[in-house]
């Protein structure tokens, strides 16, 4: 491969997504990579916000029914615009709440202990919030969680092995919640297989899909999974606190949900007012209350664009942008102390790449003063996330190139190697 800068222009003038780009808001002056944190944002997601103002502005309280996207119907909307990312039928997404909260609400709904099986079996890799949220949950049944709650353990401290998860799932498992992507070596766990595995011992299973939906395509219906949650601020661009989705496989259509609402309701009697709820037939019984509609908006501008675009398009420049990035980490940086952590093999390579580095704290405030965004992982991780919707090779090749100069002229050490507050 070759690491001068026209290679990178020449695989820039292949990329059939690269008109995408031009509908996003980047910087010419930034080197943006913290996608799979926080997705910029584009045009038609602030068109969608307009749009939704508008419909306040000028329907009042009748914007629940009437313009061009009424609200009482947004979240049902989103959920089908999203059913191709899982691989879902349209009415088995819906979009509310956010991933905690989801994962609260489904937990809540398919954690149902009963005889021997009565815990719920994750791994130690996962985001801090999913293990508090299944600790909390086992609390409020009368749970002790260090005993309740089963973590597979890593053996090299980045990644899982399937064999590992399944000879966790004893008798005892009652729910299996693990991640689509790990977020910081991005390996993409099999969820088919664990799936089938879980289901032959009479396992719930679902799987958080933060750091998966928007960047690898997935099948969830045919895959048997029970359900599935994710936030819509990463891969999927949907802005800050956008709101979040969740999954319920159809075979489950028609349980109640575990935390209900009047937004649980099946819509034509929501406003019948009954005390006795009469829960939606789909996944919109996982619903609670008001969706935060504001925050739903750029979803229906962003979640366009992956219609579009396709996952499978973006899955495969993903990966040639994930391979480019590799290579010249391989071969610029190769002096300089860094650790590819992510797994380099394309089928459980996730949307980022992870490096681990002694000084990463402080290579990361570097390479911001040099206008390069990347995203720190506490306590020696940098995670890049080329995104194929608005990064190109160019870029990569530039932030690389910034990368080998902070270590070669250590101006690094001009910063204290110590995590800010949001890192
Ligand atoms: C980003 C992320 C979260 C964040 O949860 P929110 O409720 O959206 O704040 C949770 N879990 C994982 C795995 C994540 O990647």
């Amino acid at each position: 491969m070759s690491t001068d800068i026209t290679y990178a222009q020449e695989l820039d003038k292949e990329d059939e997504l690269n008109e995408f780009r031009h509908e996003f808001y980047q910087s010419p002056e930034r080197l943006y990579f913290d996608g799979n944190s926080l997705g910029l944002l584009s045009k038609r997601a602030e068109q969608a916000v307009n749009t939704i103002m508008e419909s306040w502005k000028q329907y009042g309280i009748d914007g629940w029914t009437e313009g061009e996207h009424p609200w009482f119907y947004l979240s049902e909307k989103l959920g089908r615009m999203s059913a191709h990312l899982v691989g879902a039928q349209p009415k088995e997404v819906i979009i509310t709440g956010s991933t905690t909260t989801n994962l609260h609400q489904l937990t809540a709904s398919f954690f149902q202990p009963n005889g021997k099986k009565t815990k719920i079996l994750a791994d130690e890799l996962n985001f801090p919030s999913d293990i508090y949220a299944l600790k909390s949950q086992l609390q409020l049944k009368g749970l002790h969680p260090e005993e309740h709650l089963i973590q597979v353990k890593s053996r090299n401290g980045h990644t899982l092995e399937t064999s590992d998860i399944i000879e966790a799932m004893t008798d005892e498992i009652a729910l299996v919640v693990l991640p689509g992507v790990l977020y910081r070596s991005g390996q993409i766990l099999d969820m088919k297989t664990i799936t089938k595995e879980a289901h032959k011992r009479g396992i719930i299973i679902g799987f958080d899909l933060c750091h998966s939906i928007g960047s690898i395509p997935h099948q969830l219906n045919d895959w048997d999974v029970d359900f599935a949650f994710w936030c819509t601020y990463k891969h999927l661009n949907g802005g800050p606190g956008s709101v979040g989705g969740l999954f319920v496989h159809q075979k489950h259509f028609g349980n109640h949900p575990g935390l209900a609402g009047w937004f649980s309701s099946n819509k034509e009697k929501q406003f019948d007012m009954e005390h006795s709820l009469t829960a939606a037939s789909d996944a919109g019984a996982y619903q609670i209350g008001t969706p935060h509609l504001l925050s739903a908006a750029p979803l229906l501008g962003s979640l366009s664009m992956f219609e579009e675009a396709g996952i499978g398009k973006i899955r495969k420049k993903s990966l040639l942008l994930t391979e480019y990035l590799m290579n010249l980490i391989d071969t610029e940086l190769i002096d300089h102390g860094f650790t590819i952590a992510n797994p380099r093999d394309q089928a459980i390579r996730g949307g980022h790449v992870y490096l681990e580095h002694p000084e990463a704290a402080r290579i990361c405030k570097a390479l911001k003063a040099n206008r390069v965004i990347p995203d720190f992982r506490n306590p020696n991780g940098i995670r890049l996330a080329p995104v194929a919707l608005y990064n190109t090779f160019e870029e990569v090749w530039k932030m690389v190139n910034i990368l080998k100069s902070i270590m070669e002229n250590q101006s690094y050490k001009h910063f204290e190697n110590k995590r800010g507050v949001i890192a």
